[in-house]
């Protein structure tokens, strides 16, 4: 059977610890899918094909992995790819409150939607988008954590969101 799998999330930029779950993940599938959720954008530092686009470059050599944009509810996108089930990546205690919460309304809104987590790696455990944006923003090494096409954007659009420095 062709296994598919469903990795959302909004990848504002694509960490070290996202890579990580990629590929793990895709040891698990045929094809797994990263879906890149443009809808709820409010606040986004990159736009969806930006965001896109740094994940197409990170994921070059990873068999069986795919980077898609989502639009709307990811209960039409896996239904619409017939996927097997949705991934996502569990850091310590701090992610189970909302995965959980997310897991139950997807189930609830279509109950043959199942989430499946992988625990992050000890080594990105740590990492988030959000910190990663903060750090880069105030002039600090982020080559350990996002890749390096990401940075110099990355660094660029922080600073000038912190009035560090030019747009
Ligand atoms: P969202 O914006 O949907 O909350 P993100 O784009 O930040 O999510 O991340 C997508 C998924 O990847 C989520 O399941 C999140 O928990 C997981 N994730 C993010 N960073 C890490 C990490 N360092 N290790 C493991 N999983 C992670």
């Amino acid at each position: 059977m062709n296994r598919i799998a469903v990795y959302p999330g909004s990848f504002d930029p694509v960490t070290f610890g996202h890579l990580d779950i990629i590929r793990r993940g895709a040891r698990l599938v045929d094809r797994l899918v990263v879906a890149v959720a443009v809808n709820s954008e409010k606040n986004a530092l990159f736009t969806g094909d930006e965001r896109i686009g740094f994940l197409q470059e990170a994921v070059v050599g990873i068999p069986g992995v795919e980077v898609c944009r989502m639009d709307g509810l990811l209960v039409d996108f896996v239904r619409h790819l017939n996927a097997h089930f949705v991934l996502r990546g569990l850091r310590a205690v701090a992610d189970f409150e909302y995965e959980f919460q997310m897991a139950c309304m997807n189930r609830q809104l279509s109950s043959d939607v199942e989430t499946v987590f992988l625990v992050s790696g000890e080594e990105t455990m740590f990492l988030s988008s959000r910190l990663v944006r903060e750090i880069a923003g105030m002039g600090g090494d982020v080559t350990r954590f996002t890749p390096a096409g990401v940075i110099p954007e990355l660094r660029r659009r922080m600073m000038a969101r912190l009035g560090r420095g030019p747009a």
